[in-house]
C-alpha cells in the first residue's frame, strides 16, 4: 500500500525475521535490560535464531549486559553487521557511542537511529528479534509500535507500587496502539537469604500477577532478586548462559514465549 508521502501505511515486517517481541517497562531500573538479554540468550540456547536490538537509546546497557565493545563494522557504507555475542546477533546504540558518552538528540534524530537499526543492520534470518525498549512511553515506543509490525510486548515491573502504576501507563499505551501485550513478568519478585534462607518481598509480592489477572493478560512469571543475575549482567555474560536456578528460570521463559 502506498501513501502520498511514499512512507507505506500501517505496521511493516523486517525482512527476515519471524517474530518481534518488544521487552517493556514503565519505569527504568526494573529489569527490563537484564530480562531482555536473558531471554535473548535462553532462546539462543533452545537453538533459535535470535536478535537483540537494545532500543534504550538514551540508556544502552546491552553491550555491557552482552559483553561486546567493539564498533559495528559497514564495509559499505549502508548496511551495518551487527555483532555476536553468547549466541546472539545483536545491535545497540550504545555501540555507536564511547562508553559515558550521553545521547542528546531530538525527536525526529531518535526515529532515524530506531529505522536504521532495524533496516539497515544485517539482521538475517531470525526466528526472534527481541527488542529492549527505553523505559515509559516516549516517542521510540511510539514509532516502533506504528511502524514496525511487532508480534507482541511483554510488560516487566516490580511489584512495587510506584513501578505497577507505571506499568499499568504501560500497557494502556500498547492497548492504545494495538499492539498485543503477550504478558507481564515479575522482577525481584523475592529476595531469599543467601546466608539463613529467609525469604523477603523487598518490593512487595504478587502485585504484577494480580494486575495481570485484573487485566486478563497472561502472566509470564516472577524473578527472584539474585545476586548471580547481577553479576552476570555486569561482567558481560548473562546468567542465562550459565546453569545455576535463574539459568533454568529464563529457560521456562524463553519455551513458553517462543512454542
Ligand atoms: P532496566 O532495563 O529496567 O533499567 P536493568 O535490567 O538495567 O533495568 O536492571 C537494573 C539493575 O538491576 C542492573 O544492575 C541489573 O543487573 C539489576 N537486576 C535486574 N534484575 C535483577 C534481579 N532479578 N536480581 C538482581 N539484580 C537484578
Amino acid at each position: 500500500g502506498g501513501h502520498p508521502t511514499g512512507q507505506p501505511a500501517g505496521p511493516q515486517p523486517v525482512r527476515g525475521v519471524a517474530r518481534i517481541l518488544a521487552i517493556a517497562s514503565g519505569k527504568g531500573g526494573v529489569g527490563k535490560s537484564t530480562v531482555s538479554s536473558n531471554l535473548a540468550v535462553a532462546l539462543a540456547r533452545q537453538g533459535r535464531r535470535v536478535g537483540l536490538l537494545d532500543a534504550d537509546i538514551y540508556g544502552p546497557s546491552q553491550p555491557r549486559m552482552m559483553g561486546v565493545n567493539q564498533r559495528p563494522a559497514s564495509p559499505d557504507g549502508k548496511t551495518i553487521i551487527p555483532l555476536q555475542a553468547h549466541g546472539v546477533t545483536m545491535m545497540s546504540i550504545g555501540l555507536m557511542l564511547k562508553e559515558g558518552e550521553a545521547v542528546i538528540w531530538r525527536g525526529p534524530m531518535l526515529m532515524g537511529a530506531l529505522q536504521q537499526m532495524l533496516g539497515q543492520v544485517a539482521w538475517g534470518e531470525l526466528d526472534v528479534l527481541i527488542v529492549d525498549l527505553p523505559p515509559g512511553t516516549g516517542d521510540v515506543q511510539l514509532t516502533l509500535c506504528q511502524r514496525t509490525q511487532l508480534t507482541g510486548a511483554i510488560v516487566v515491573s516490580t511489584p512495587q507500587d510506584v513501578a505497577l502504576l507505571d506499568a499499568r501507563k504501560a500497557l494502556h499505551m500498547f492497548e492504545t496502539l494495538k499492539t498485543p501485550v503477550l504478558g507481564l513478568i515479575e522482577n525481584m519478585s523475592s529476595f531469599v537469604c543467601p546466608n539463613c534462607g529467609h525469604e523477603s518481598h523487598i518490593f512487595g509480592h504478587g502485585g504484577v500477577r494480580a494486575e495481570a489477572a485484573k487485566l486478563g493478560l497472561p502472566f509470564l512469571g516472577e524473578l527472584p532478586i539474585d545476586l548471580d543475575t547481577r553479576l552476570a549482567g555486569d561482567a558481560g555474560t548473562p546468567v542465562a548462559a550459565g546453569d545455576g536456578p535463574a539459568a533454568a528460570a529464563y529457560a521456562r521463559l524463553a519455551a513458553g514465549l517462543v512454542a
